[in-house]
C-alpha cells in the first residue's frame, strides 16, 4: 500500500548539493532500506544503483553492523580522542592496514572524505617540514578531481562549481590536466588505451615551479564524482615514477575506489601502483556511521616520531576521530566484506555488469560508456544551452520507475552495492535504457 510520509514543512532544511527549490516542489524521500532496495516515501521499492552515495558496498540494513553499533552505544557512547584511546580504534587500525598495500601501515581517523583529504594534505606539508624540507609547500591536484568540500579539497579539486563561489582558496596549488579524452577513448572497456603521457604534465609543473616547492600530488585512481574517469593504461605508473624522481608524495584519494569498488581492496591494488598516502571514507563503515581514514606509509609516520616524546607530533585531529560507534560499525563492515568475499564477488560480477552497461551504446544521445570493476558511466550529449538537464531527467525518470542512479553533468554514474545479482543488474540497465529513450 502506498505510504505518503512527506513532512508538512520542508523549508527549514537547507539541503546539501541539491537544487532546493526544485526538490521541495517535488520531493523524493527515502524511508527504509534493506539489501539492494530503498523504500520511497510513497511506498515503492527502489533498486539502489549507486550504493547510496558510493558507500553502501555490502547492501543496506546489515544486522551485524546495526547490532555492533547498538552494543557499542550502550557499552560506551563516546570517549575522547586526544591523549586518550579506546581498544576498537587500535583493533580497527590493525585490520585496516592488513587490507592496505604493503608498506602502508598507519591509519589516522577522521569523519568524512573531505576531512580525510584535508588531513592528508596537512600531513604531507608537515612531513616535508619535519624533515627540514620546508620549501615544499605546493599541492598539485588535477582538473576534474573531486576531493570533497573542505578548503584544501576544493583547492586541489578541479570542479569549477566547487571553486567559483568561495574566494581565493589555498594559495600555492596547481593542477594536472584531466585524462578524459572521448576523441581517442570513447566506449573503452576498462582502462582506456590512450593517455598515459598525460602524466607527464607533472613534469611541466615541476619545470614551472621546481620540485623543491612541491609537497604532494593528489588524484583519485578513478575520478568518481566528475563522471567516472578511468585512468588510461600506464598513467598512474608514470605519475608514480615522476613523483619518485622528484621527491613528491603521491596521495590516492580512494574515497570511492576503496573497499571493493574496483574488485580489489583499493584502487591502488587494481592498478598496481602504491601511493604514499590514501584517503578513504564511505565504504569503511558501509555508510552506516560517518568515518574517514587516512592511510600513510611507515616512512611518513616514522618521520613524525622524532623530537621530544612528550610533544604532540602531528598537531591535528577531530573530536570524533575514531568515534567508538564508527569503529564498531567499521569492524563489523570489514567482517562482512571478508566473510562474504565481497571484493572477489565484485571482481567476478564486473564482466556481466560492464557488458550490461555497454549494451546501451546505441541509444539516443549516448556519447560514451565506460566501466571498471563495479562502476560504470553513461555519458549523454548535453542539450544546447541546457547542460545537465538531460541527465537530470533520466535520473528522475529512472527513480519513478524504481531505480536510484546518480548524475553529474550529463553523465549517469552507476555503482551499486557489491551484493547485486545478475537479475538486478538486468533490471537496473533496463530501467536506465528506457529512461534514456523516453527522455531523448
Ligand atoms: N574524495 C572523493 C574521491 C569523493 O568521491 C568524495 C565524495 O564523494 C569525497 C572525497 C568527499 O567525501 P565526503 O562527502 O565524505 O566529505
Amino acid at each position: 500500500m502506498a505510504r505518503i510520509m512527506v513532512p508538512n514543512d520542508l523549508d527549514a532544511h537547507w539541503m546539501p548539493f541539491t537544487a532546493n527549490r526544485q526538490f521541495k516542489a517535488n520531493p523524493r524521500l527515502l524511508v527504509g532500506a534493506k539489501g539492494m532496495y530503498y523504500t520511497s516515501h510513497d511506498g515503492r521499492e527502489v533498486l539502489d544503483g549507486c550504493a547510496g552515495l558510493w558507500c553502501v558496498n555490502a547492501g543496506h540494513g546489515r544486522d551485524r553492523i546495526s547490532e555492533a553499533v547498538a552494543r557499542q552505544i550502550s557499552e560506551m557512547d563516546y570517549s575522547p580522542s586526544f591523549q586518550m584511546g579506546h581498544p576498537k580504534a587500535f583493533e580497527l587500525a590493525t585490520r585496516l592496514v592488513e587490507l592496505a598495500p604493503a608498506g602502508i601501515d598507519h591509519v589516522f581517523y577522521c569523519n568524512s572524505g573531505s576531512e580525510a583529504v584535508d588531513t592528508a594534505l596537512k600531513m604531507a606539508l608537515a612531513y616535508h617540514r619535519i624533515r627540514g624540507d620546508a620549501s615544499r609547500t605546493r599541492l598539485i591536484g588535477r582538473e576534474r578531481g573531486y576531493h570533497g568540500v573542505g578548503f584544501g579539497g576544493i583547492s586541489v579539486g578541479g570542479i569549477v562549481s566547487n571553486r567559483k563561489h568561495f574566494g581565493t582558496m589555498l594559495g600555492g596549488v596547481d593542477h594536472l590536466r584531466h585524462t578524459h579524452d572521448l576523441d581517442r577513448n570513447a566506449f573503452s572497456w576498462g582502462q582506456p588505451e590512450h593517455g598515459a603521457e598525460l602524466a607527464d604534465d607533472l613534469e611541466r609543473l615541476v619545470a614551472l615551479h621546481d620540485a623543491s616547492t612541491i609537497a604532494a600530488v593528489i588524484v583519485e585512481p578513478i575520478a568518481g564524482s566528475t563522471g567516472v574517469l578511468i585512468p588510461p593504461k600506464g598513467y598512474l605508473q608514470r605519475l608514480r615514477e615522476i613523483c619518485d624522481r622528484h621527491g613528491i608524495l603521491l596521495i590516492f584519494d580512494e574515497v570511492i575506489c576503496g573497499f571493493g569498488r574496483t574488485g580489489r581492496n583499493f584502487g591502488a591494488d587494481s592498478f598496481g601502483v602504491t601511493p604514499d598516502m590514501m584517503t578513504t571514507a564511505k565504504g569503511i563503515t558501509n555508510g552506516a556511521v560517518p568515518m574517514g581514514a587516512v592511510f600513510a606509509k611507515k616512512e611518513i609516520y616514522d618521520a613524525f616520531m622524532t623530537g621530544p616524546e612528550h610533544l604532540i607530533e602531528f598537531f591535528h585531529g577531530y573530536t570524533y576521530s575514531g568515534h567508538p560507534l564508527a569503529c564498531a560499525a567499521a569492524l563489523a563492515t570489514l567482517d562482512i566484506y571478508a566473510e562474504e568475499k565481497l571484493f572477489d564477488r565484485a571482481a567476478a560480477m564486473a564482466d556481466y555488469f560492464g557488458k550490461a552497461a555497454h549494451a546501451l551504446r546505441d541509444l539516443p544521445n549516448v556519447i560514451d560508456i565506460r566501466n571498471y570493476g563495479m562502476v560504470a558511466a553513461v555519458e549523454l550529449s548535453s542539450r544546447a544551452g541546457e547542460p545537465t538537464k538531460r541527465a537530470y531527467e533520466v535520473f528522475v525518470r529512472a527513480y519513478e520507475q524504481g531505480v536510484l542512479l546518480r548524475y553529474t553533468g550529463d553523465i549517469i554514474a552507476i555503482s551499486p552495492p557489491l551484493i547485486i545479482n545478475e537479475g538486478e543488474i538486468d533490471r537496473l540497465f533496463e530501467v536506465l535504457s528506457e529512461a534514456i529513450k523516453t527522455v531523448a
